[in-house]
């Protein structure tokens, strides 16, 4: 798990800029347990006080271009959620498309053997992938 100054220091050296905007959405970032959406980020008192929407956007864009963050794509575009990559390791997630829940799979990851593969074929280096299951949960099977 990062510190604050891991992370910081991570954004400077991609070039990122420290602003306080900056500072405000990755300690706001460090505090979340599950995939988050821009709204929610936006709705903490932390992030209230030194940003608004539309420079949250851009942060997450960059964090999404660097690598710190990922982007859980739903139908709904305004529902896209960010999952935070924390440290090396990747989580597989399983989405309802009609309530919008989000669980984190804990199966490993099924499909690293075909990455290794790909990556021998190919000739690719730094190899990484996105998996993302989506369906609808129990819950909204009862409706
Ligand atoms: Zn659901
Ligand atoms: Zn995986």
């Amino acid at each position: 798990m990062p510190s604050y100054e891991n992370l910081l220091e991570k954004c400077r050296l991609k070039g990122l800029r420290k602003t306080k905007a900056l500072e405000a959405v990755l300690k706001v970032m460090l505090k979340q347990e599950k995939p988050f959406s821009l709204v929610e980020l936006e709705q903490d008192p932390v992030i209230k006080k030194t940003c608004d929407r539309t420079t949250i956007f851009r942060i997450f864009q960059r964090l999404t271009s660097i690598g710190l963050l990922r982007k859980l794509s739903f139908s709904d575009e305004k529902a896209s959620r960010f999952s935070f990559n924390k440290d090396e390791s990747h989580k597989e997630y399983l989405i309802c498309q009609s309530c919008s829940d989000i669980q984190e799979l804990d199966i490993g990851c099924p499909v690293n053997s075909i990455e290794k593969e790909i990556a021998e074929t190919s000739g690719f280096a730094k190899m990484r992938h996105d998996l993302t299951f989506y369906g609808i949960c129990k819950n909204c099977q009862e409706d």
